[in-house]
């Protein structure tokens, strides 16, 4: 074709495409799309992002670009997308797909790890395929991705599938622009791939393989053992999940005795046959990310009570890898996977580690020879609403969902590194109008966590090219990551700045919606570090970009033991209704279960507090919402020690929905009886009077469940009251309901239901992608750091 004798004009244009764009099979996409336009010109992976060049008549090049947006790969999310006229060139013939290029130029996202697809299950389960029961199936629609990756462009050789060599018939389909797995970087099959080998804790080699050793492991969970198995980003604990001897002894060897653990079933059906699952829920189920979903337990479930005690929702989720499909299908029934460590210690991934320290907790291992390049815990999500208004929270996002950036309205001048909360800590480094929010590291209480903390960092910081410049951490002084960002400070040598915990809350949740404006930020949680030395946790905050006033907080009472407090609803309980009328009955009621030396040191300490400061005695004083739902949950007959975080105030929820249920299940919105102080903008909501209430209920003999609603009802009404008196007052339309209570479905429900009721124009924001407990933090510590100046 020569410059003259084209009919129509030849242009020639370089399209740029960023986003999610590599490892998801978009260089084959444009291939074909090229082709099939009749186009010339070339693509390849540069940096983080695709570059084309094509070339050939205007109306097809036309439709080309159109189509490139529109038609893209399910697993690519196109972020932008610009393009140049070139000089044409002439001289090409074909299309063609070249050899990637390092560069910097551009901002690096990658695909999260995606289940296995429908095209690689046919084949999973075809006998007459080459990858029939192959365990590690895949194609550039699905399979592992930021698990592997080592570095950017995204291709074999940087991934940990380098040391496989590709025989030579997945070599063609890898060479292929027409095959599903051309370019499929962990491209494998039986004969060049990953295996499976299965370690018995007495032994030091594996004494199966393949197929065998997957037979047997099935064996070995039908008949109640435990196996750890490699997955994507870690390994699992898996039994029997309606064996309850089997999940009783998984409890006892991990260390775990009551924090529910997550079910693993074979299909949808069969999830729906012992949980009862939303359209969104099932959605959720399904998509490509995979999440955990907590999902409503059905009365006549199959599954044993130890796996979620004292709930009535369970975790679950559908298989995401080959082997899970495998195993699923051999088991043919549900299966418990926890993470694969002791308790609060981070997943474990590292073979050599697995059978060192999975050896006590499993009765067999069964291990690949494919490395993890990251740690990946299971993500969490759940739903609430129902019909058009259903919504789906993020609770613990990690793998399939973290590192995707949030997007920044007011991006910091800075590359700000900051190191988030204490308990379930992520980190958040920005990069322009992009922040990675990392995945969940877990709470930063053992040198493991840190390690693993470190470690993904670094991998963070090599993997997205960036240095900050700035670094943010929370206020208080003791935190392990308090001291981590100092240390990172001097080996910087950068600033570090000071966030407190509640602001951090609040401004996380705006970033995520992009809202510049002042808001009522209303953070309930459990403790955190107020900017007046007292503990936190029913916050009212007035905030205005990085700037933020305490215009109201629930009243406080002492922590008495300190940290032994959180664990103790009891003591709690005694301290909310120190000098009320319930409390020497309370006290003598709890006697029978709690040693009378303890409460007797309980009331003499609330006694010598009232009479502080002469005394020299003084206890930490705190607003802690979480410690409210602790002493009611003590009060109302259902708890009187928690054995994890969060336990008590779940375990009344529950109780609340199990009363709201039995009841016509249409929710009782309105309290009347309220007090007069939380209709105005008084510094301080009153609530020991919620304690003392519940005491008085449990007195006439109402049920927990009875007082467990009456008592979220109550509170709905008084928050819902308080926030309208001071959006009024504060002149502000948007209010950012965060931090860990919000976990609560039933009060968020009752909440925005009663704010809507009374000011329908109130924009109602609640963290979703990111969560709204302490795994939330980072994002909203880096934007106010980056944005102080
Ligand atoms: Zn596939
Ligand atoms: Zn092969
Ligand atoms: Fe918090």
């Amino acid at each position: 074709m020569s410059p003259d004798s084209a009919v129509c004009q030849t242009r020639r244009v370089r399209v740029c495409v960023t986003g999610i764009v590599q490892g998801v099979g978009f260089r084959p996409f444009v291939y074909k799309l090229a082709t099939e336009h009749n186009l010339s010109g070339f693509v390849l992976n540069q940096g983080g992002a695709v570059v084309i060049e094509v070339e050939g008549p205007a109306p097809a090049i036309e439709l080309f670009e159109k189509n490139l947006t529109t038609l893209s790969p399910p697993l690519s999310h196109v972020e932008t997308c610009t393009s140049s006229e070139q000089p044409p060139r002439f001289d090409e013939s074909a299309f063609a797909i070249i050899e990637s290029e390092q560069s910097s130029q551009f901002v690096r996202s990658v695909a999260p790890d995606s289940a296995t697809c429908e095209d690689c299950l046919r084949e999973l389960f075809d006998p007459a395929d080459r990858r029939h029961r192959y365990p590690f199936v895949n194609c550039t629609n699905c399979g592992p991705r930021f698990t592997i990756i080592n570095d950017f462009p995204y291709d074999r050789k940087r991934t940990t599938m380098a040391s496989f060599n590709m025989c030579s018939a997945c070599a063609s389909e890898y060479a292929d622009p027409t095959n599903r797995r051309f370019h499929a970087q962990p491209n494998a099959c039986p004969d060049c791939g990953p295996q499976l080998q299965l370690f018995s804790p007495e032994e030091q080699t594996g004494f199966l393989q393949g197929d065998a050793a997957l037979a047997e492991t099935a064996r070995i969970l039908r008949t109640g053992g435990i196996a750890a198995i490699k997955g994507l980003g870690g390994f699992h604990l898996c039994c029997d999940a309606t064996n309850h001897d089997t999940v009783e002894r998984l409890r006892r060897r991990k260390h775990r005795y009551e924090k529910p653990f997550a079910v693993m079933f074979r299909s949808l059906a069969e999830i729906q046959s012992d949980c009862q699952v939303s359209s969104l829920e099932a959605q959720l189920l399904l998509s490509h990310r995979r999440p955990i979903v907590l999902c409503r337990l059905s009365a006549e479930h199959r599954l044993s009570t130890a796996i979620a005690p004292g709930l009535d929702r369970v975790g679950v989720m559908l298989p995401y890898t080959p082997l899970h499909h495998l195993l699923l299908n051999d088991f043919q029934g549900p299966l418990v996977m926890t993470s694969g460590n002791l308790s609060d210690e981070p997943i474990c991934i590292d073979n050599q580690e697995a059978l060192t320290e999975l050896r006590s907790l499993s009765d067999v291992i069964l291990l690949h020879d494919r490395s993890i390049a990251s740690r990946y815990d299971d993500s969490l999500m759940v739903c609430t609403g129902n019909g058009g208004k259903s919504r789906a929270f993020s609770l613990r996002r990690a793998r399939g969902y973290a590192p995707d950036p949030i997007k920044l309205t007011t991006p910091p001048a800075k590359t700000v590194l900051a190191v988030g909360a204490h308990l379930k800590n992520t980190f958040c480094v920005t990069a322009g109008s992009s922040a990675y929010v990392s995945q969940h590291i877990g709470d930063l209480e053992n040198l493991q966590a840190i390690r693993h903390f470190q470690e993904t960092l670094d991998r963070y910081l090599s993997l997205f090219q960036l240095q900050p410049e700035l670094i943010a951490c929370d206020l208080h002084p003791d935190y392990l990551s308090t001291s981590l960002a100092h240390e990172l400070s001097r080996r910087l040598e950068i600033p570090v700045r000071t966030v407190q915990h509640h602001h951090a809350h609040i401004v996380a949740c705006t970033a995520e919606f992009g809202i510049t404006e002042p808001v009522l930020g209303v953070a309930l949680d459990g403790s955190g570090y107020g900017s007046d030395g007292t503990i936190w946790g029913g916050e009212f905050l007035f905030c205005h970009g990085s700037q933020f006033k305490r215009v109201a907080h629930f009243e406080t009472v002492p922590l008495i033991g300190g940290s032994k407090a959180v664990k103790s609803p009891w003591r709690m309980a005694l301290a909310y209704l120190y000098k009320r009328e319930n409390f020497s009955w309370f006290e003598s009621a709890i006697a029978e279960q709690i040693n009378p030396v303890l409460i007797r040191g309980v009331h003499q300490l609330l006694e010598k507090h009232s009479s502080a400061p002469e005394s020299g005695f003084s206890a930490p004083l705190t607003s802690s919402c979480g410690r409210l739902f602790d002493a009611i949950a003590a009060v109302s007959g259902l708890r009187l020690e928690g054995s994890y975080e969060g336990q008590p105030a779940m375990e009344l929820e529950a109780a609340a929905r199990s009363a709201l249920q039995a009841g016509n299940g249409e929710h009782p919105r309105k309290d009347t009886t309220h007090t007069t102080s939380d209709t105005t903008c008084d510094a301080v909501l009153p609530v020991a009077d919620l304690v003392e209430q519940a005491a008085t209920q449990r007195l006439a003999g109402l049920t927990p469940p009875e007082i467990a609603l009456q008592f979220h009802v109550r509170l709905a009404n008084r928050l819902s009251r308080k926030i309208i008196a001071l959006c009024k007052s504060y002149s502000v339309s948007t209010v950012c309901l965060s931090g860990g209570v919000f976990q609560n479905m039933l009060l968020l429900d009752l909440l925005i239901n009663l704010l809507g009721d009374s000011m329908p124009d109130l924009q109602i924001l609640h963290p979703r992608q990111l969560p709204c407990n302490d795994g939330g933090i980072s994002l909203g510590q880096a934007v106010i750091a980056g944005n102080q100046e």
